[in-house]
């Protein structure tokens, strides 16, 4: 995809498919990653001064394993990001640099937007996939059981 004509031409391109097909994203998948799907909308705008801009929108749901009960977890991805295209021999200035609203993205080719919604989804995922509440396996209701334990009750001798 020439993705300079893209951003000049103001268009939009949207896409499905299922982590299946996304090598990487698939990896990361605890479940069957032919059944999850991912959709993503792609938006080529020019800025004033001529700068060429992508805007990606991101959305999928990727089953992982809970690493502390192993089950499955489920994590939402809805992502929104912003890429300012630049071109070979294109400089620019320290100011964009800093500005961590959208990211730079080198263009020298064609580009393939599946590496693109690749990167985003990978970039969203916690680097550790954990249920908000949950317990590990072997530790049944917590130990509240309504009866001290026997360590609860050695604790209070001890203290007395
Ligand atoms: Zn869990």
């Amino acid at each position: 995809m020439d993705v300079q004509q893209f951003a000049r031409a103001h268009e939009t391109l949207s896409g499905s498919t299922t982590l299946a097909a996304l090598e990487r994203l698939a990896a990361e998948c605890s479940g069957d990653a032919g059944r999850v799907s991912l959709s993503w909308h792609l938006d080529g705008t020019v800025d004033g001064e001529g700068a060429c801009w992508l805007t990606l929108e991101v959305v999928t749901a990727v089953p992982r394993q809970c690493q502390r009960c192993l089950e499955d977890v489920i994590i939402d991805v809805r992502s929104v990001s912003r890429f300012r295209l630049v071109f070979p021999g294109e400089t620019w200035n320290d100011e964009d640099l800093e500005d961590d609203s959208f990211e730079a993205l080198e263009v020298d080719g064609p580009l393939d937007v599946s590496v693109l919604v690749e990167d985003e989804v990978l970039l969203c995922l916690p680097p550790i996939a954990l249920h908000e509440s949950c317990e590990a396996p072997g530790v049944p209701d917590g130990g509240n059981s309504g009866r001290p334990s026997p360590f609860a009750v050695l604790g209070k001798l001890k203290r007395n």
